[in-house]
C-alpha cells in the first residue's frame, strides 16, 4: 500500500516492516544497507544515508545511490537524513551528505525525513539556505515547546520520539503542538504505534479513531499542492 487509509495508524518513520493490515507505516531504507526500494514493491519506503554511516571517502557514491533509489515508485519520502553531533562522521562531511540528500527531496517534491541531535542552528540554517519545496519531517523529536515552534514556524513537521510519546511528561507538549504538524512513529523500537496513540490521544482528550483520522490528513498535506493554472503539468 502505498497510501493510508483514513483509519490506519500511520508509523511514519520504522525500520522494520511492518504487516499488520490496521498499520500503513513508512520503512526507512538506508544505503548502509542491503535493500533497495524495488526489494519492497508495493511497501511505502524512504531511502536516505543516515549520519551515522556516512563515509568521506564513499560520500559520493552513497548520495548518487539515494539519487538513483529515490526514483523508485514506492519511495514516498527521503531519509533518514541528518546532522548528529553526538556520533558519525565530522560535521562538514554530514553537512554536505544532508545538504545533497535534502535537494534531492526536494527536486523530486519527496518530503524529507530528518534525524536531528543537538544541530539544530545547522538545521535551520540550511532549510533557510536550501528553501525545500517540500516539508521536512523530524523524527525522534523530544525537545520543548521552544524548539518546537522554531521548527514548526519552518513548516517542518515533528514526529515523536516513541518513548517520549509514551512518557507522562511528554503530555504539554502534545496538548501544545499543533495537531497539524504531529507524527508518530516507532523507529527501531518494538514500541506499538497503537499504544503510541492511544497515549497521545489520551493527553489531547480525543479519540484515537480522531487522531488517526487526523494524522491521515497531515500525511496528506505532503504532497506539493498542484498549481491551479497549469495543474502541475
Ligand atoms: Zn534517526
Ligand atoms: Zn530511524
Amino acid at each position: 500500500m502505498l497510501s493510508p487509509e483514513k483509519t490506519d495508524y500511520i508509523d511514519i518513520h520504522t525500520h522494520q516492516q511492518k504487516t499488520d493490515p490496521d498499520i500503513f507505516s513508512v520503512h526507512c531504507l538506508l544505503t548502509h544497507q542491503i535493500g533497495r526500494p524495488h526489494d519492497y514493491p508495493g511497501t511505502a519506503v524512504s531511502i536516505g544515508a543516515h549520519p551515522w554511516f556516512i563515509e568521506k571517502e564513499k560520500l559520493l557514491a552513497t548520495i548518487e545511490d539515494v539519487a538513483i533509489s529515490a526514483t523508485g515508485s514506492n519511495v514516498v519520502a527521503i531519509g533518514e537524513a541528518g546532522l548528529d553531533k553526538v556520533k558519525g562522521a565530522e560535521m562538514p562531511v554530514q553537512i554536505i551528505a544532508f545538504e545533497k540528500q535534502a535537494i534531492i527531496a526536494s527536486n523530486l517534491l519527496r518530503p524529507l525525513i530528518v534525524h536531528c541531535v543537538k544541530a539544530w542552528d545547522e538545521l535551520l540554517s540550511i532549510h533557510t539556505s536550501i528553501k525545500p519545496r517540500t516539508p521536512w519531517i523530524i523524527h525522534g523529536f523530544m525537545g520543548n515547546k521552544e524548539q518546537a515552534g522554531q521548527l514548526i514556524d519552518k513548516g517542518m513537521y515533528l514526529s515523536l520520539w516513541y518513548s517520549f510519546a509514551l512518557a507522562e511528561r511528554s503530555a504539554s507538549l502534545i496538548k501544545w503542538l499543533p495537531l497539524d504538524k504531529l507524527f508518530l512513529e516507532t523507529d527501531s523500537s518494538d514500541a506499538n504505534i497503537k499504544d503510541i496513540y492511544a497515549k497521545v490521544a489520551g493527553d489531547l482528550n480525543i479519540s484515537t479513531a480522531s487522531l488517526k483520522s487526523r494524522i491521515v490528513e497531515n500525511y496528506d498535506e505532503l504532497a506539493p499542492k498542484k498549481c491551479q493554472c497549469c495543474q502541475g503539468k
